[in-house]
């Protein structure tokens, strides 16, 4: 049977709104990931093993009934030391991203990024409005503060700041973010700390007194857990009930919503994931200056390199090594970089070996 490609009702042609047939697509390349991933900033062992012993815990009857997701989140807010009301679990940040754009932003509202960062800003804010403001940063690629300051208008109503930033492993400081939610009283600043396990440095502690602050973090990445999407909004109740609105009340799904209170409830494991990676991060990036690759110093759980031209040659010769890289070359200011994402200990050494035999392999020299 064929599908039509254009939906006719009576004559009449089906298109969906303006926003959507203009905003751009986000297909991250996932087929074929049988092999180390270095790729996508994951958790590359495992999460806590008490994960896998709630999840064999579970019932056939469990999975019969729609999930409830508010006593999980007053588990998660005593957790982080917030009230009920100030958190909102989503399905992943990705969600928490889009619930955001659904419930501030206007057509004609300004939205302000920093540009490299995270795709999906890019494509939830397109969703609501044509006004997405973008801040270059420089051949840093350090977080363009002044010049974002300066972006601020009366019409700015979301701001989206990943601190670390992904893909360039940047770091915002506190200060600075806090100055951000100052300066734009009318606007909802969002920070995304979805890699904060491996930098340590929070805004949570401010969302009491900063009303506009909205704080996301992942279960993604330190916690192991990016296959159950589950991230977290944490800010001030008085906008958060306008996210609660607009987010479907089975949003996060039931076997996410088991797991998460015992992930938490390990901290050892997750200290011990964080420090193998801060330890494996100087690891690499000493390697990558014994090899004479550039990179920028990061706070998060990937390092970003400069390999210039033959970056998708790199990325290919590294998947017959049986690594998976991710190729920035398309992210604005990011030609020729590429990315790999540190790990446990024993990856970061098949990763280092591999990365040194496919540099010779392809005849790989600084410039
Ligand atoms: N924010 C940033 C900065 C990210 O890099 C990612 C994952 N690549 C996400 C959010 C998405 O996280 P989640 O898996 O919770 O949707």
């Amino acid at each position: 049977m064929s599908i039509a490609t254009e939906l006719v009702t009576g004559g009449q042609t089906v298109r969906p709104r303006r926003a959507v047939l203009e905003m751009p697509e986000y297909h991250p390349p996932l087929a074929g990931r049988e092999a180390l991933r270095l790729d996508f900033n994951e958790n590359t062992l495992a999460p806590s093993p008490t994960v896998m012993e709630r999840l064999h815990a579970m019932t056939a009857e469990g999975l019969t009934k729609y999930p409830e997701r508010e006593p999980v989140e007053r588990i998660v807010a005593a957790h982080f030391g917030l009230q009920a009301e100030q958190v909102l679990l989503t399905n992943g940040v990705d969600e928490a991203i889009h619930l955001m754009c659904v419930a501030f932003l206007e057509e004609g509202d300004e939205a302000m990024i920093a540009t490299p960062t995270f795709f999906m800003y890019d494509v939830s804010i397109k969703l609501m409005t044509y006004g997405l403001v973008k801040v270059q940063a420089d051949e840093s690629l350090q977080f363009p503060f002044e010049r974002f300051m300066a972006a601020i208008t009366e019409r700015t109503k979301l701001i989206i700041v990943a601190s670390p930033n992904n893909p360039t492993g940047a770091a915002v400081s506190r200060e600075h973010l806090l100055a951000i939610a100052a300066a734009a009283p009318q606007a909802v600043l969002m920070v995304d700390e979805a890699y904060y396990h491996f930098h340590g440095e929070s805004t949570m502690q401010d969302l009491a007194a900063v009303p506009n602050l909205m704080v996301a973090r992942t279960f993604s990445k330190a916690y192991g857990l990016a296959n159950l999407r589950i991230g977290m909004l944490a800010g001030n109740p008085g906008l958060l009930k306008y996210v609660r609105k607009v987010s479907s009340p089975y949003n996060v799904n039931g076997v996410a919503l088991e797991c998460l209170p015992v992930a938490l409830a390990d901290e050892a494991y997750l200290a011990w994931y964080a420090e193998q990676v801060r330890v494996g991060r100087e690891r690499m990036m000493a390697g990558l200056a014994a090899l004479g690759v550039p990179f920028f110093p990061s706070h998060a759980n990937f390092v970003l390199m400069k390999i210039g031209p033959k970056h998708a040659e790199l990325v290919n010769v590294m998947r017959k090594h049986g690594v998976l890289l991710r190729d920035r070359s398309t992210d604005p200011g990011c030609d020729g970089f590429v990315r790999i994402t540190i790990g446990i200990e024993e990856h970061i050494t098949k990763g280092l070996a591999a990365l040194k035999e496919s540099l010779q392999e392809i005849g790989w020299a600084a410039q």
